[in-house]
């Protein structure tokens, strides 16, 4: 039987255009076949632990038959139904993420992480040309930032590795530092460093002249970058900066929503911040079907309800808000709720994953940065100089946890190219052996390199 799944394998991906893919003859690609909880299962019949919860999205384990069975139920009662229309999931589902966000928002559905920031760049401009600001049509990110794959996302995303091959990017896309305290430009301690960085947001569009700056683009906590985490007081004075200059302030919460960091949402860290929109993906569903979410303040949607003016807003998505995968979300939600994921995450972050701060006395360790079960260790090759840790020995690393049953992921491009940080974000139902199962991974591979 063995012998057999092997060559379904062989077959399999023989045709298949991997994601991120770089061609290597010799690369023994991985084929899963199954998984429950935290674990999956591979061709051969080994077992792993996923440690970045497949693209940081599958929060809630491998296997919920409930999830399962709320596509099911759905796709036989109504299969689909577009939403130029309405069917219950999609409007129930718009308004538990309302309430989820804490104020009174609209949403529009789509299918993915890119496709809802591509949605968000969409309404911000329309909004603005129909408020009299015609000529606000920049939108301002950080470098470090991952927004999607697709071009204008992509055009937001700042990191030379993902984008230079596919330059140029949409007009109108701007980026400013971020708040990266570890290597700071601007001295002083973390903080300060951090305002430093919003300050600069603050510089860029009185020099692009605020009345042509649409929207800051921001992850509460940089992720695809390198797990970047600021001081709640810099996303605070990010948001009272854009307010000051009536440009938009979208929060992507492709990673960081539906509890990844502790709070429902990221931006919940840093009190008294309500964006102007919001946009979802993965942890939405956990994973368990697509589907991308763009929630807008219901003073922007106002302005597409103002008669007597063209309020017409042209964007359509065939199966975004798909019944099945709203089905899929409320039963998600509902879950998280049941089992007070939010809290479970803030605490067991805290006592079990927390526990890496420790490698900070390690050599090759120069910051383990961390918020809730976001994890991103910056490895270098000594504390003093902060150069970033080769491929080699970063391959080395993620191999050696794989051997040992662990999936962690790497990523950062703190020097184009240089993927020096280490991801570690498992389900947020991973039990506590399976936390600890982490934790001593990460730790005896790390002191053994
Ligand atoms: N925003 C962020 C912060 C992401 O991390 C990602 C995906 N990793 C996206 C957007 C794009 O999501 P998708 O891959 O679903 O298009």
């Amino acid at each position: 039987a063995e012998v057999e799944m092997s060559h379904v394998a062989e077959k399999t991906t023989s045709h298949l255009w991997n994601a991120m893919h770089r061609y290597n003859p010799d690369a023994q690609d991985m084929m899963a076949v199954s998984g429950e909880g935290s674990w999956f299962v591979d061709a051969d019949g080994k077992k792993y632990l996923d440690g970045v919860s497949g693209l940081w999205c599958l929060n809630l384990g491998y296997g919920r038959q409930e999830i399962a069975d709320a596509a099911a139920e759905q796709m036989r009662k109504l299969t689909y139904f577009p939403l130029t229309m309405n069917h219950p999931p999609a409007v129930e589902l718009a308004g538990k993420i309302s309430q989820l966000l804490g104020g009174d928002y609209q949403t529009f559905f789509s299918n993915s992480g890119s496709e809802a920031n591509e949605t968000a760049f969409k309404i911000v401009r329309q909004y603005h040309n129909q408020t009299g600001n015609q000529g606000k049509y920049k939108f301002i990110s950080r470098y470090r930032a991952y927004h999607g794959s697709t071009l204008g996302a992509l055009s937001a995303t700042a990191q030379a590795n993902r984008r230079v091959k596919y330059d140029p990017g949409a007009p109108g896309f701007l980026h400013v530092y971020p708040p990266y305290s570890y290597r700071s430009i601007f001295g002083g301690d973390p903080e300060e460093s951090d305002l430093k960085a919003a300050q600069m947001l603050e510089e860029m569009i009185n020099w692009e002249g605020e009345e042509t700056v649409a929207a800051f683009i921001m992850e509460p906590f940089i992720s695809g970058g390198g797990v970047i985490i600021p001081f709640p007081k810099y996303i605070q004075r990010v948001a009272e900066i854009c307010k000051k200059h009536n440009v938009l302030l979208i929060m992507d919460e492709v990673v960081s929503g539906y509890g990844r960091t502790g709070k429902m949402f990221g931006f919940m860290h840093a009190e008294g911040v309500q964006p102007d929109i919001v946009t979802m993906a993965k942890g939405l569903t956990s994973g368990y079907l697509p589907l991308g979410a763009t929630a807008v303040k219901s003073e922007i949607y106002d302005v597409f309800k103002q008669t007597g003016k063209d309020n017409h807003f042209r964007h359509v998505s065939t199966y975004g808000g798909h019944p099945a995968a709203c089905a899929v979300a409320l039963k998600n939600i509902e879950i998280i709720e049941k089992e007070n994921i939010v809290e479970r995450v803030h605490e067991l972050g805290k006592a079990k994953l927390g526990k890496l701060h420790a490698l900070m006395d390690h050599e090759n360790v120069g910051e383990v940065r961390q918020v809730g079960f976001l994890l991103g260790l910056e490895m270098v090759t000594d504390k003093q100089s902060k150069v970033p840790l080769d491929e080699a020995k970063m391959g080395e690393i993620v191999g050696k946890c794989k051997e040992k049953g662990l999936i962690i992921g790497k990523n950062g491009d703190t020097v184009p190219g240089q993927n020096n940080v280490l991801i570690i974000a498992p389900p947020l139902t991973s039990t506590e052996a399976d936390l600890n199962f982490v934790v001593e991974t990460v730790e005896s591979v790390i002191r053994s390199i």
